[in-house]
């Protein structure tokens, strides 16, 4: 019984691996058919050459000696697959490079004889390298490490094909031991403070780079947040030293906001389900002292303001009712920091800055609105139907997305 069993799973499997196969080679034409798209399709200024800040160029998403190709594309094939942005442009570069620079590790693919995610690996990995040493990668992967052995790729697993590429893009990057340097300069990092009489602390220091940035992206987000959310009016400086203490003051802990009503006549604060609260109690409620209170925003409300600058309640509200999504198909980028205010009709085109006027993209495709074929239409509080340059209808409500006509 037990041989019985063992030998139908054997027949189960047999067709797993077969199928297994299927999707690599699938995987491969796929990956053709977007570099063959890609490659036939032109920028979608008209008129002049020379390309204005924020238009579109055309760029080598494959990496060096793989096709220039328009820099929305990404847009289009995330809205068509159902990818992110990211992940769109990430399948484009693959395709380039697998197509243009790769082309051994691309036939074995086709063959079925090795998994997708490898191949794309290495591509991601070499994208910055010269078509020459990618060549050089390309041969000694696709080959076997003795006659009638696999391809070396085969063989390998995540971390030693890792370790492959690292050699070369290494051995491309220090000729004189990078490593040496920095784990030298890994060894000086350090942060000093110097207390002044003003009641301010001079900081210095030396942080590794992941670190640092780490660190840089943290103190702009809040800053940026302290001015769009809270109306904090003080310099960047000042909001990005505050970001900084607030850290400190409570690590690692997310702010809570509490949205709450406003009594005019007992001047009393009230939310939802719980009736008048105080500070104190907002405090004890959500167990800890990191709270903003602001009063409750209606997102069917319409906002509207006279300038072109969205004031902090109009943005506020969008960010509710896109529930912080940038507003394009598939997009998944989250957040205020880098998000744009999008005029659906242009404010120099008469658009006025209301909430039945605006959404929020992220800067990518707040630039693919502006300087492509995509139109925008805000049809009710946090939804946008958008129509591609070739005709393909989507709705994007409250961040998802739904495909209306192809
Ligand atoms: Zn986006």
């Amino acid at each position: 019984m037990a041989a019985e069993t063992w030998f139908d799973t054997r027949e189960e499997l047999a067709d797993a691996l077969a199928l297994g196969v299927t999707i690599r080679r699938a995987e491969a034409e796929r990956m053709r058919t977007i570099a063959t798209w890609a490659a036939s399709r032109t920028t979608s200024q008209r008129g002049p050459a020379r390309v204005l800040p924020g238009q579109e160029r055309r760029v080598p998403f494959g990496g060096p000696g793989s096709p220039d190709v328009p820099e929305f594309l990404p847009a289009e094939l995330g809205a068509t697959l159902g990818l992110s942005a990211f992940a769109a442009q990430k399948l484009l570069s693959d395709s380039l490079s697998l197509v243009h620079r790769l082309p051994d590790l691309l036939a074995l693919l086709e063959q079925g004889e090795v998994e997708a995610w490898k191949v794309r690996m290495v591509a991601a990995a070499t994208r910055e390298l010269p078509q020459s040493v990618v060549g050089i990668i390309d041969c000694q992967l696709a080959a076997p490490a003795r006659r009638g052995a696999p391809p070396r790729i085969v063989r390998l697993t995540r971390s030693t094909l890792q370790d492959v590429v690292d050699h070369h893009l290494l051995a491309q990057a220090d000729p004189a031991q990078t490593t040496d340097v920095h784990h030298d300069a890994q060894a000086r990092r350090y942060v000093a403070f110097k207390p002044g009489l003003d009641g301010t602390t001079d900081i210095t220091g030396t942080l590794s780079n992941e670190d640092a940035r780490r660190l840089e992206q943290h103190l702009d987000h809040t800053a940026s947040e302290m001015a769009d959310i809270e109306g904090d009016t003080r310099s960047r400086g000042v909001r990005r030293a505050e970001a900084l203490g607030r850290l400190v003051v409570h690590p690692g802990l997310a702010q809570t906001v509490l949205y709450v009503h406003f009594d005019r006549v007992s001047g009393t604060w009230s939310a939802d389900d719980i009736g008048t609260i105080s500070a104190d109690e907002a405090e004890s409620m959500v167990g800890h002292g990191n709270i903003t209170i602001k009063p409750v925003i209606d997102l069917a409300a319409e906002i509207t303001t006279t300038g072109y600058v969205a004031p902090p309640r109009l943005r506020e509200q969008l960010k509710l009712s896109q529930r912080n999504l940038c507003a394009f198909p598939h997009c998944d980028r989250r957040g205020t920091t880098g998000f744009d205010v999008d005029h659906v009709t242009p404010h120099d085109a008469g658009g006025a800055t209301t909430t039945s006027n605006t959404h929020l993209l992220c800067r990518y495709h707040h630039r693919v609105k502006t300087h492509s074929q995509w139109r925008a239409a805000k049809t009710a509080p946090g939804v946008t139907t958008w129509t591609s340059p070739t005709g393909q209808v989507f709705e994007v409500a409250h961040g998802l997305t739904t495909r209306l006509r192809t």
